[in-house]
């Protein structure tokens, strides 16, 4: 039997790290749908079009753009165009570009498709903003996974610092608070706990009892 697993909430909360690891103890494949709107919004990003201001030319330019996914040694790899993207599509551009281009209905409907495609065909952990409430409604598990919005931004600034990409806390926060607007306000499909998910904080959790939370609810 195919089982799917789907882990909402807001920036920063730990999904993708989370949905990871409890992928690789279950033997699920792990599912990251927000590399399908970077891969989205770097193609946007590539061709000069503003996607906060010419819709139009967004819905024009998602029509033509292939996106797919593989998964090489249990990461997955998406491609935008036949082209390996996964290396560049977390720095802080393309993350307010996945977020502005997350809006538009046009572009949630085509990933969605490939979405729901690939959870009909495979057991797997699925991350997002809308798995629970929309693109899989009927998942056998739901998780709603969250944190302050302080927590958040504390944990994505020290991934970019990591990363040696330039930023200061201060923006960090300041875009995390705007991209979960966009998230929570659109109108179509937008951030929310669907009414069967299970609530998960990781406020004041670090990584192995986070770890510990998520993968008690997926073997209950
Ligand atoms: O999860 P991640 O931060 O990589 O997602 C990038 C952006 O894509 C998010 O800011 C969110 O606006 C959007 N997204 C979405 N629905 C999903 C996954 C991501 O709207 N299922």
């Amino acid at each position: 039997k195919i089982i799917n697993v789907a882990i909402d909430g807001p920036s920063g909360a730990g999904k993708s790290t989370l949905a990871r690891l409890a992928a690789k103890k279950f033997g699920f494949i792990y599912i990251d749908t927000g590399a399908m709107y970077r891969a989205s919004a770097l193609k946007m990003l590539n061709l000069k079009i503003d996607i906060k201001n010419d819709i139009p030319s967004v819905i024009k330019a998602i029509a033509d753009t292939k996106i797919e996914i593989s998964h090489i040694d249990g990461n997955q790899h998406i491609y935008l165009d036949g082209a390996d993207v996964t290396n560049l599509i977390r720095t802080p551009e393309v993350s307010m570009g996945a977020s502005n281009i997350a809006v538009i209905k046009e572009v949630r409907l085509k990933l969605v498709d490939l979405q729901r495609e690939i959870a009909k065909n495979h057991s797997c952990i699925m991350d997002g903003r809308d798995i629970g409430t929309y693109v899989l409604p009927d998942a056998d598990i739901k998780i709603f996974l969250t944190a302050s919005a302080e927590k958040r931004a504390k944990r994505r600034f020290d991934e970019l610092l990591e990363k040696g990409e330039n930023v200061t806390f201060d923006e960090v926060l300041c875009d995390m608070k705007k991209r979960d607007k966009n998230d929570e306000e659109r109108a179509f499909a937008p951030l929310k706990p669907a009414g069967d998910s299970i609530l998960a904080d990781t406020s004041e959790l670090n990584l192995a009892e986070s770890e510990r939370l998520i993968e008690n609810i997926i073997s209950e």
